[in-house]
């Protein structure tokens, strides 16, 4: 079982110049692959094979002018060619019929609009006591230990906006645990972000007035910004200030605090609920893109990350081998009554509460709803 492992490096001055070397060396060979294969491409329309490129990369820095690549890691350009090639070949089998598949077509990494990434080759990285061995780099500090003594699949470096990181995947043993026996549905909305039959509910963090005070602060940076970007307007050019830069990076420090508050508000729950260590836990079929139909109800539903609740949910019911299982699209669970199973031919998204018509059952909407989920027999 291979488990994503993320930490932050604490690098040294001097080694923050390098990881940016890094990056921008990953950058300009990604987007040289691109013009490379794209060039190739208008001629006579042929797929240029990756090692075909990087051995043409080995020729090139020997001379001076591209003498530069060599002062980083030689895996580095040979993992971004790679990359390249695999993202242009998957929109060039599409588009020749090769595969079915229609990939977008891969574009220019701007040094703008990219977050700064390299790879580190996954032999040569070696981890000790809180640091990590990078090429041409050296060892940098670590906020965590990093398992020792284990595989490294794909390491990559990258820049948040703030902070560096290192991910990579790392084999990892599945352990025994003792489950309950007991099953659990969860009802996952707008109104909290899960409801669960055991009676737990777990907020929407969009809603606290910590999350609210963020959201307000963003909006008046990027009034201010759009102001200041048409106060330095130049004709039909835009100027950007000092001010502009500061703001700007004001802007992107506040949206990177959002989505920690919101991960780390999803790591908490689902770690919560399989902590409880029920035997199988059952939630609805995700149907977000339909969700997001509803003009009203988007914005909302996006912030809540459902498709990020169901990718964490299943992999830490896997580590400790608890069965989820996703209730068939159909599956009415907002409209039956969990007492009688009587089903209600109409609920309106406002009705809080589910009031049977038949026995008198009365509950809250979504815990009704996580019952049902609960009892579901797929
Ligand atoms: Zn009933």
């Amino acid at each position: 079982m291979i488990r994503a492992k993320k930490v932050r490096l604490r690098p040294t001055k001097e080694q923050e110049k390098q990881l940016w070397k890094s990056s921008g060396t990953a950058r300009w060979i990604f987007n040289w692959t691109l013009k490379m294969q794209e060039m190739n491409h208008r001629f006579d329309g042929k797929f240029i094979a990756n090692n075909h490129l990087r051995k043409y990369i080995t020729k090139i820095k020997k001379r001076p002018k591209y003498a530069w690549l060599n002062d980083v890691s030689n895996n580095i350009a040979k993992q971004a060619v790679k990359d390249a090639c695999d993202a242009y070949k998957k929109w060039f089998d599409g588009r020749t019929g090769r595969s079915c598949l229609k990939a977008e077509k891969p574009r220019l990494k701007s040094r703008k609009k990219t977050k700064p990434a390299f790879y580190n080759d996954n032999i040569k990285l070696k981890v000790k006591a809180k640091s990590v061995l990078l090429e041409k780099i050296g060892w940098i500090k670590t906020s965590e230990q990093i398992p020792k003594n284990t595989k490294y699949f794909n390491p990559r470096v990258r820049f948040d906006g703030k902070y560096w990181y290192l991910s990579m995947g790392i084999e990892k043993e599945k352990s025994e645990q003792h489950l309950t026996g007991e099953v659990l549905g969860i009802d996952l909305g707008i109104k909290d972000l899960a409801v669960v039959s055991n009676g737990r509910i777990y907020k929407n963090i969009n809603k606290t007035k910590k999350v609210k005070k963020i959201e307000k602060r963003l909006r008046r940076l990027q009034r201010t910004v759009s102001r200041k970007y048409e106060m330095n307007k130049e004709g039909n050019r835009f100027v950007k200030t000092c001010n502009i830069y500061k703001l700007e990076k004001e802007i992107r420090h506040t949206h990177r605090r959002l989505a920690n508050i919101r991960q780390n508000h999803i790591h908490q729950t689902t770690t919560e609920i399989v902590k409880t260590k029920p035997s199988k836990i059952v939630i609805e079929t995700l149907n977000v893109k339909g969700m997001m139909k509803n003009k009203h109800l988007a914005k909302s539903v996006a912030q809540q990350k459902f498709y990020e609740f169901k990718r964490q949910l299943q992999y830490k019911c896997e580590d400790y081998g608890i069965e989820l299982v996703e209730a068939d699209t159909f599956y009415p669970s907002s409209k039956l009554c969990h007492e009688c199973g009587y089903k209600k031919v109409e609920l309106k998204l406002s009705d809080r509460t589910y009031h049977c018509e038949e026995c008198g059952y009365t509950a809250d909407r979504d815990y009704n709803a996580s019952l049902n989920l609960a009892s579901y027999i797929a």
